[in-house]
């Protein structure tokens, strides 16, 4: 990809580095290989190095996440003040393209599991979201598409004197805007109706992932934990009330995995001034029908409802939404609203970053 290419000095890639990073433990594992923590006896700081699989489908991927950072840290990034993860250096060792990366502390999916799955307090909320917008808006202006934002990939910045900070993650996914190539990105929960849909994706689809973690922190559990594509559909339909745009559906590759044409008779919910639209969600006896198998559908572990029912009964402390002090209330609404802004099922009327 001939613009990429220039941002990776292919030489670099096949120079000796033998004896730089010496690996102390391991930090995570995923699906393109592991981290290790690692002491590097240059500059004598721990750093986090990433060991890609050797298979050439991950070594590509991995060349492309070198080019995609390596561009963003230098080109829109060079003070390093806009919550990107800095890419130290790259080499290959016994064959494994390696990434070597600025040490960060735990995940947000971690820092949730510590916290009892209970969401975190309406100010740690509004810091993260700041930064993680601030990061956005940046990859929006490079054009990328991160196509796997959740809270595994944000990372606590460790030994910050002022205050909590994050870091993006994780570009093993990510692409260029209008060079889409892959239909099947974005982890299941945070995947948007486009992509689950198959329409053409753009950094919107970043924006709903973003929407999706902001709930997630401060309510501490997923919004939409669908156990399939279909149950994350349905999910989506009962939080948010609503469905995808008829445009939307008329024109995506995967709607009748999903939905039924009834043709412009179908009120998506009971609301009285709720859209008519030619689709209706599948039941699951239609989907087995289709499918020949019973769609997975997970538990509800919430009280089921709306958007808003959920942000005014969690956390768990407030279980009675009527119990909670008036400048929380206002609080909780204007989170809302920004959550309205970002799980919107239109990509173009949703918020960009
Ligand atoms: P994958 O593409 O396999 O998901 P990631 O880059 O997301 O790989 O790394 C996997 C996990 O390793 C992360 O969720 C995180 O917990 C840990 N990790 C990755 N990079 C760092 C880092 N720079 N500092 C500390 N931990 C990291
Ligand atoms: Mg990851």
């Amino acid at each position: 990809n001939s613009d990429l290419i220039l941002y990776v000095n292919l030489e670099l890639v096949n120079k000796k580095s033998d004896r730089r990073y010496v690996i102390k433990e391991m930090l995570g594992q995923g699906t393109f290989g592991q981290v290790a923590k690692c002491w590097d006896v240059e500059t004598n700081t721990y750093v986090a190095v990433k060991v890609i699989k050797n298979q050439p489908a991950f070594y590509q991927q991995a060349i492309m996440e070198v080019s995609l950072l390596s561009m963003l840290n230098e080109k829109f990034d060079p003070d390093d003040q806009h919550n990107i993860v800095r890419m130290l250096d790259f080499f290959l060792y016994q064959n494994h393209l390696c990434i070597a990366f600025e040490m960060l502390g735990h995940n947000l999916y971690e820092l949730l599991k510590r916290n009892s799955l209970r969401g975190l307090q309406l100010k740690y909320v509004q810091t993260f979201s700041r930064q993680i917008l601030d990061a956005l808006v940046v990859m929006k202006n490079a054009g990328i598409i991160h196509c796997d934002l959740k809270p595994e990939n944000i990372l606590i910045t460790p030994n910050v004197k002022t205050a909590a900070g994050v870091k993006v993650i994780d570009f093993g996914s990510a692409c260029m805007e209008g060079k889409t190539i892959y239909s099947y990105i974005q982890s299941r929960y945070y995947r948007s109706p486009e992509v689950l849909l198959g329409y053409p994706y753009t950094t919107a689809i970043d924006m709903w992932s973003f929407g999706c973690i902001v709930a997630e922190l401060y309510i501490g559990l997923p919004l939409f934990p669908g156990a399939s594509e279909y149950d994350v559909l349905c999910r989506m339909i009962e939080i948010l009330g609503g469905q995808p745009p008829d445009d939307l559906l008329r024109e995506a590759k995967n709607t009748a995995r999903f939905f039924k044409h009834v043709g412009s008779i179908y009120r998506s919910n009971e609301a009285q001034n709720a859209p008519v639209s030619a689709y209706r969600i599948l039941t699951g006896e239609e989907v087995e029908a289709r499918e020949s198998k019973k769609p997975k559908v997970g538990r509800w572990y919430f009280p089921r409802g709306r958007l808003d029912r959920l942000i005014f009964t969690y956390p768990w402390k407030n279980l009675n939404g009527e119990n909670l002090p008036e400048t929380e209330k206002t609080d909780c609404l204007a989170l809302v609203d920004f959550l309205r802004g970002l799980v919107e099922f239109d990509p173009n009327k949703r918020w960009s970053p």
